[in-house]
């Protein structure tokens, strides 16, 4: 593989945690207290998976592609924008080699739900589970993400041209 024909992406997100929201995390539902808050479904993890991509392929943002203030995508599913950007970015001649990502959250317990996630990621991306990895980290009741008031999302891609 030619590595001029790789480049490299990285995405981050937070969203605030409230109650009475459903909390979305790589476009799985997971019981819990309080949910993400967001124009859309707020799910972190899909957000900074789609930055990410975007930024590999050099196509801007998430917030370029479907602006956090266009009635269309209230409430819009996470996966669905995913979709949509990984298409974009698959007609620009590039083809997914791998992504990893951390989500940190001081609640819930995420390593029950994380086949589940990372299947639904794969899917989002029409990949292989092989090529995702994604990991749960607390923030040692650190800081805003520590104390329960928000959740962080990072993620890194890896893109091949073909
Ligand atoms: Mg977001």
């Amino acid at each position: 593989m030619n590595p001029m024909n790789l480049r490299i992406g990285e995405g981050w997100d937070v969203h605030a945690l409230v109650p009475g929201r459903r909390l979305m995390l790589g476009g799985v539902e997971i019981a819990h207290t309080h949910g993400l808050l967001g124009h859309s479904d707020a799910d972190v993890l899909l957000h900074a998976i789609t930055d990410a991509v975007l930024g590999a392929a050099g196509l801007g943002d998430i917030g370029r592609l479907f602006p956090d203030d266009d009635p269309a995508y209230r409430g819009a599913d996470s996966a669905v924008l995913l979709r949509e950007a990984m298409q974009r970015v698959r007609a620009h001649g590039w083809q997914l080699v791998n992504l990893d990502c951390t989500v940190v959250a001081q609640a819930p317990r995420l390593s029950g739900h994380m086949p589940a996630i990372v299947q639904r990621v794969a899917d989002c991306l029409s990949i292989p589970t092989a090529q995702v990895n994604v990991k749960a980290k607390t923030a040692e009741r650190l800081g805003p993400v520590g104390q329960g008031h928000s959740i962080e999302a990072r993620a890194v891609v890896l893109l091949a041209h073909v």
